[in-house]
């Protein structure tokens, strides 16, 4: 069971890696709400994570007390099914030279965050932590679950050999501003908000969705994920990963039909077939996470319709700014 630690002291230096991403942005928002005095965010523009030089001189220039690592290349089904080598490559250099760079700098508390995806294809639902290397993986993004069950495996092998209080967390699917929302290149939940608020605009009867709808899904709003990293830095500390989510699924087509519902669509919603499903349920057992006393606070419906709203006023004009992130 979780190990209760003291609170994370707030002056400490805390280093977001992945800083400008959906995760690591909204990570700094609750640093700041929570009253960090010491925030760093690094993310590619910034320094090449994939260089280990140069990740190992910025940490070691930082010295940071906490490193909260969300860089990754992420990408949704289509992204992850088409660059398998991209997607294994660039996380595993990314999450080596970071931890390369925390131990050289004696980095105390790490969170790595991983994805639902490192779990078997066909897991047990709810998907236990113990479910973890039992079985295949989906095949559409089984090289960057390589990457993050090594993700996993590392910082359980630095606690394990150096003794550092390093921990793993894996959210399930995420979302929210700041979210990326290209046409083919991102997860289901932009990819149709963009869909379905371009049929509005330009009067289109009809959208298409990818898939047959069936595959089970569970959302969290990205600012509960940053508010439970928090609270498992401040009280979590065991080898093993702790699962980040809400507790609920839903199926694709529910999904799409909530999401046209947000957007003011009315029009008829048609399935491609020939685009893959992927897993067909992943819906995360978050007992492990609650028992740490953290509860999600977001529900689905109001968490997309304020995620509609940033995207309409952030992004969706004018025309184009869309492909952003
Ligand atoms: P996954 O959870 O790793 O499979 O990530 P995604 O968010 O990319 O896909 C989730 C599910 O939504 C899959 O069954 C997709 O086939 C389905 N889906 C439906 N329409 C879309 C779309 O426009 N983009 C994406 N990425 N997925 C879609």
């Amino acid at each position: 069971m979780p190990t209760p630690q003291p609170a994370l002291d707030r002056s400490a230096t805390v280093l977001v890696a992945g800083s400008s991403g959906l995760v690591g942005s909204a990570v700094l928002r609750r640093l700041e709400a929570e009253g960090f005095t010491s925030v760093v965010g690094i993310h590619s523009k910034d320094v090449d994570l994939t260089d280990a030089q140069a990740t190992l001189d910025r940490i070691t220039s930082i010295r940071p007390a906490v490193v909260i690592d969300a860089a990754a290349r992420v990408g949704g089904i289509a992204a992850n099914d088409a660059e398998p080598v991209e997607f294994l490559n660039d996380n595993l250099r990314i999450q080596t030279n970071l931890f390369t760079a925390a131990h050289a700098a004696d980095v105390d508390r790490l969170l790595f965050l991983g994805s639902s995806c490192i779990y078997p294809k066909h897991s047990p639902q709810p998907i236990p932590e113990s479910a973890l290397l039992t079985g295949p993986l989906e095949e559409t993004n089984d090289a960057y679950a390589i990457a993050k069950i090594a993700g996993v495996l590392a910082v359980r092998s630095y606690r394990r050999q150096y003794g550092r209080r390093w921990i793993s967390a894996m959210p399930t699917n995420v979302y929210g501003p700041g979210d990326t929302f290209h046409p083919t290149r991102s997860h289901v939940l932009p990819a149709l908000i963009r869909r379905f608020h371009e049929a509005v605009r330009s009067g289109a009867e009809e959208v298409v969705v990818w898939g047959s709808g069936t595959p089970r899904r569970e959302f969290i709003h990205v600012d509960d994920l940053a508010a439970a990293c928090l609270h498992l830095l401040d009280h979590y500390d065991d080898p093993s990963p702790v699962n980040i989510g809400v507790g609920e699924d839903l199926s694709i087509a529910d999904l799409a039909a909530l999401v046209a519902e947000a957007v003011g669509f009315t029009g008829r919603i048609t399935w491609d077939t020939a685009r893959p499903d992927g897993t067909p349920r992943k819906l995360l057992d978050i007992s492990r996470l609650r028992a740490t006393g953290w509860e999600p606070g977001i529900g689905l419906p109001e968490g997309v319709r304020s995620t509609v709203r940033w995207y309409v006023d952030t992004l969706a004009e004018p025309c184009g700014r869309a492909d952003a992130g």
